[in-house]
């Protein structure tokens, strides 16, 4: 069976900026994603924030980007999805649902997924009316209404975002006070599309085939109220945007994790060595693309330091 210098898993910012440099580097590189590149990333339709993007570049366009810059460097590419680790020798061991992989050095790029709203019926109506994805699923509202869950810059920002859409966008917040950046709650304040809940979570969402009702709870006085559809829409969208889960279940007891996510030094190592962790999966304080690439970077430096020793 073949032995890969760097199996990188996952491929969003960090795992193709790791591909690019390992790839680069010349090492035999293997870069398994799950599903499609990018990550987090592609939920976000405007990225404003990266040096170099202007001019209403889309996470989608910034990836297809980076996947192609990356491929040129010879990467091999799977599409697998990985179930089981085993870091206890100087050959890791990678088991996925399609096959198995070997390398001498790892690097975890697995970031995190959307935390669910939480709410009764959330899961039976996801693609029926619930999303978590603005880019992904706006059109579907082209003039109903939309609810956005969340406080914080993605809420937002994927708000205004859905107001292209939507004949109104309704952000409902748990507190009465927003944790996005001010510049980003100025923007939506100055937007007339964009109507605020606060204080208030939504505890039910009902219907058979698309979302037609939600029950929400005004946390302050207790009340419950009960939102239809309006009757000429039959649905509308409900977005949820608070905050992200850690994909690292399938590394506990092969290495030490946190909370969910993997400590690392600043050379991105984990605490076994030939085992480096990059993006969103690592304990640290910001989570933006242009430190994941900045990791996936390091982590595939470090690993070819490790793997000439
Ligand atoms: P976040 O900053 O963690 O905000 C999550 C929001 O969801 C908070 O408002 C939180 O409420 C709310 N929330 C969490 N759990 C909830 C629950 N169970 N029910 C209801 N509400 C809940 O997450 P984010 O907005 O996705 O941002 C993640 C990181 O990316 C942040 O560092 C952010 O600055 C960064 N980011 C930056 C940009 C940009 O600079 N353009 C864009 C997007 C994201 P509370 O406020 O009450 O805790």
């Amino acid at each position: 069976m073949q032995i890969y210098d760097v199996v990188i898993i996952g491929a969003g910012p960090a795992g193709l900026s790791a591909g690019l440099y390992a790839g680069r580097s010349r090492l035999n590189t293997l870069l398994i994603e799950k599903e499609k590149d990018g990550g987090q990333i592609v939920i976000t339709s405007e990225v404003e924030n990266y040096p170099g993007c202007m001019e209403e570049e889309s996470g989608r366009s910034l990836v297809a980007r980076m996947t192609r810059q990356t491929e040129t460097f010879g990467v091999e590419r799977a599409q697998d999805t990985i179930t089981k680790v085993d870091f206890s020798g100087d050959i890791k061991v990678l088991t996925g649902k399609k096959g198995e992989y070997r390398a001498r050095a790892v690097i975890i790029a697995t970031g995190a997924y959307p935390r669910p709203i939480g709410c009764e019926g959330e899961k039976e109506l996801i693609g029926k009316g619930v999303s978590y994805c603005a880019t992904c699923d706006g059109n579907f509202f082209e003039d109903m209404d939309i609810y956005v869950v969340g406080g914080g810059d993605t809420a937002v920002e994927e708000a205004m975002y859905l107001t292209k859409f939507g004949r109104k966008v309704t952000i409902i917040h748990r507190r009465d006070q927003l944790r996005a950046a001010k510049s980003i709650q100025e923007k939506a304040q100055k937007n007339p599309k964009i109507n605020f809940m606060w204080n208030t979570v939504i505890t039910k969402l009902k219907g058979t085939g698309l979302l037609e009702s939600m029950v929400i709870k005004n946390l302050k006085t207790n009340e419950e109220v009960e939102i239809h559809a309006p009757e000429e829409d039959g649905t509308f969208g409900v977005f949820g945007f608070i905050g992200f889960l850690p994909q690292s279940s399938i590394f506990e007891g092969a290495i030490a994790i946190e909370d969910g996510y993997i400590p690392t030094n600043e050379k991105m190592e984990t605490n076994i060595p030939g085992v480096f962790a990059a993006g969103d999966i690592r304990v640290k304080d910001v989570r933006q693309v242009v430190t994941a690439a900045a990791d996936g970077a390091i982590a595939a430096m470090m690993a070819e330091k490790y793997l000439e020793h």
